[in-house]
């Protein structure tokens, strides 16, 4: 489809799903493997549309990195950016299902080797050729992952490529609410583009509202877009010039994971091609629609590599 680059920065790791719910992963009568970490599902999410995309990160020297490189590799998706730790093991979640559907997550971060990528190990070649730049992973979080995140925003931004965040909220690894809410808010001024689910917006503003009023409260003059994602009520989209919503698509949800990350990486997918679309208002619905039913489809099935579609599954959507 395109020939610009799209680098997704941050952590992939390996989700310990049980096999049935509302019990926790000792209790449960099995277990399933789920490679994820947002910005790994971005990078593939690209790469299954038929986008140009690399991942940039580092895992530990173990089984599950090696796997995990592997998948990537599968998936087409450029693999110069990624590090493996002499040291560390890679990160791991151990998920609970809970009845009510939603997900709990307890981490193996001891530390784990996306944690110890350092600045001065960067690909900045790699980052300096990306035409979108995409991050939002829990690197923010300790050092020296945290310069590592901050020095390759700041070179890819000098390179030109455009920033596309998603602060990708995981609470509980946070100190505090308060220290996320705070770190979260301090790079929001440097992206161009801000994707945020109607939870994490709430979180942000602090308020129960999802609203316009809630959404432009984060409004940076910096940014060119910001996006609320609302699961089966579609998402909003907010630009200097106009804002609005386009609808979901009704499906059949079976595990909304890797939604969000389908859905982002399918907009860039289409901006790497051509930025204007972010000035025009019947353009950019039309690709937020695209963009909708690709977190749709990712829906309908468990797990989210699994899940992420291919431009033609999405096209039979548009057209049914
Ligand atoms: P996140 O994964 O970041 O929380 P969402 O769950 O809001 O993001 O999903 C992203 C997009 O995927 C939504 O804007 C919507 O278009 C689509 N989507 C998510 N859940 C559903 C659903 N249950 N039915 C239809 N579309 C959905």
């Amino acid at each position: 489809v395109s020939n610009g680059l799209i680098v997704s920065f941050g952590e992939m790791l390996i989700d310990f799903v049980p096999t049935v719910s509302g019990v926790s992963l000792a209790e449960a009568p099995g277990f399933l493997k789920a490679p994820g970490g947002a910005p790994a599902n971005v990078a593939i999410a690209v790469a299954r549309l038929g986008g140009k995309a690399a991942f940039a990160g580092k895992l530990g020297d173990d089984e599950f990195g090696h796997m995990l490189a592997g998948i990537l590799k599968e998936n087409g998706v450029n693999g110069d950016g990624i590090l493996f730790d002499q040291g560390a093991r890679t990160a791991l979640a151990f998920v609970t299902l809970r009845s009510d559907g939603e997900r709990e997550f307890m981490f193996y971060r001891n530390p784990s080797a996306d944690m110890l990528l350092s600045p001065d190990e960067l690909n900045l070649e790699l980052i300096r050729s990306a035409k979108v730049f995409h991050y939002g992973s829990i690197s923010l979080i300790v050092e020296p992952c945290r310069s590592a995140h901050l020095r390759a925003m700041e070179v890819a931004k000098e390179a030109g490529a455009l920033l596309s965040y998603d602060p990708n909220l995981r609470l509980p690894l946070w100190p505090s609410a308060e220290e996320a809410r705070e770190q979260i808010m301090s790079i929001w001024d440097q992206a161009d583009i801000v994707k945020v689910s109607d939870v994490e917006l709430e979180f942000l503003t602090g308020s129960d509202k999802i609203d316009d009023e809630s959404a432009l409260s984060l409004w940076h003059p910096n940014l060119t877009l910001l996006l609320v994602t609302l699961g089966e009520k579609g998402c909003r989209y907010y630009t200097k010039n106009f804002h609005g919503s386009v609808e979901a698509f009704t499906v059949k949800t079976v595990d909304t994971t890797g939604a969000g990350d389908s859905f982002i990486g399918s907009l860039l997918c289409r901006l790497v091609e051509d930025r204007s679309i972010l000035e025009d208002e019947t353009r950019l619905r039309e690709v937020l629609r695209f963009a909708n039913a690709c977190g749709a489809i990712t829906t309908t099935k468990k797990g989210a590599i699994p899940a992420l579609p291919t431009e033609s599954e999405v096209l039979s959507l548009l057209h049914q």
